[in-house]
């Protein structure tokens, strides 16, 4: 069977790659760790479980509108206005189905091909494949790891050209916890003002933020920003939600209109229930919020300090999202490995913990560790690596 074009060079995600390895070492009865997860280890807080049973015994069971309902999208608006006061109208706000379902529709009302997207490094998987999907060509600024993995104004007008369609910026950052300050935010908001490139602000990690570190959504910075700045949010990481599947895009009435309208042919609606329990989640009490918050936040401290000291390996501190992102090259050179992604597959064969490499990410020098996982289970992952490394120099 001939696939399509469009997904001949669509490479699966090194993510799920990892772990399914890992699960496979596991099922042959291996004891790894794996410390690969993308999603919070917490079960989702009872009163939004309980919500969404309730919503089913209320027969709310049906389709929905394909924007979402109407009583989430003003939940999502007041959440909008307590917490970033940015003021948003029903017409401006469709909920979809993960983040991730949103940043794919957006990429496919929004770019024709050949139209460019400029994606700083290191970045999430699943952006270049949403935009080469779409028929985009992604742009990569290299983050360099000296400027805490941050792009800055020069990097970006240098790589802007006619065809330059938007800007992602993800802040705090999948993989390195990163986030970009308000001054950052303002000087690259005002360049991409100038040339007319769309913002894609990605602030699924928001609530995720450590030290006295500060989140700023860049469309708060002023109405012209706002203007030119599509969010893309969702409660999975907030809330620990991940498989309810509920996310979201807030911004320029016509792009929003012109999603709806692409999900009114693909997806109908994201599921009702799970709609009904986003709703429990932004109207119900935020306390399991802030207790995830603060459990990441414990590990981050404690796993950083050790972290840093396994030979090879160096760290810049995260300021957010749940995972670490060192520089492992040193390691893999110390240890005898010509790449970081060997280095990764050794880790996982011999001392069988298993890391994300940092190659996915458009950073291969570097590799990713969630803390999403217990402290136990984290602290004898990295006590594996640094006998791994004491073994092999
Ligand atoms: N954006 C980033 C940076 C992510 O890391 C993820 C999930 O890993 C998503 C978006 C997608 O989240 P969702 O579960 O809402 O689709």
């Amino acid at each position: 069977m001939n696939l399509a074009k469009r997904v001949s060079s669509l490479t699966p995600s090194t993510t799920l790659a990892i772990t399914a390895k890992a699960k496979e070492l596991k099922a042959a009865g291996y004891d790894v760790i794996g410390l690969g997860a993308g999603e919070p280890d917490f079960n989702t807080p009872q009163h939004i479980i309980d919500a969404a049973v309730k919503a089913m015994n209320e027969g709310h069971t049906k389709y929905t509108p394909s924007g979402g309902l109407p009583s989430l999208k003003a939940e999502i608006i007041k959440k909008f206005q307590e917490d970033q006061q940015l003021t948003y109208e029903p017409s401006e706000i469709i909920v979809c189905i993960g983040a991730k379902h949103a940043l794919y529709t957006l990429f496919q009302v929004i770019l024709d091909e050949g139209d460019e997207v400029i994606i700083p490094t290191p970045y999430w998987v699943s952006y270049p494949e949403q935009v080469k999907l779409a028929g985009g060509v992604p742009v990569y600024v290299e983050g360099r790891e000296e400027n805490e993995f941050k792009i800055t104004p020069e990097q970006l007008k240098a790589a802007i050209t006619e065809r330059t369609k938007a800007l992602i910026v993800n802040s705090p950052s999948n993989p390195t916890g990163m986030i970009y300050t308000e001054e950052e935010l303002k000087a690259l908001g005002d360049i991409c003002l100038q040339h007319d490139i769309l913002i894609i602000s990605d602030e699924i990690y928001e609530k995720l933020i450590y030290g006295n570190h500060r989140h700023v959504s860049i469309a708060q910075l002023s109405s012209e920003l706002k203007a030119q700045t599509i969010i893309i949010n969702g409660v999975s990481k907030s809330h620990s939600m991940t498989g309810w599947r509920i996310g979201y895009a807030a911004g320029n009435k016509e792009i929003i209109r012109a999603m709806t309208d692409l999900a009114s042919h693909s997806t109908s609606n994201p599921t009702s229930i799970a709609q009904y329990a986003a709703i429990a989640a932004y109207s119900g009490p935020q306390e399991p919020v802030e207790e995830m918050r603060q459990a990441f936040e414990g590990r981050l401290n404690i796993i950083y300090e050790k972290l840093i000291r396994i030979p090879g390996f160096t760290c810049v501190k995260p300021q957010g999202a749940f995972y670490l992102f060192p520089n492992a090259r040193e390691a893999a050179n110390m240890a005898g490995y010509h790449t970081v992604d060997e280095f990764v597959e050794a880790l996982l064969e011999e001392a069988k913990v298993a890391l994300v490499p940092g190659s996915g990410f458009g950073a291969p020098d570097n590799v990713r560790l969630s803390y999403a996982t217990s402290l136990e289970l984290l602290e004898e992952a990295v006590e594996r690596m640094k006998q791994f490394m004491e073994q092999k120099i």
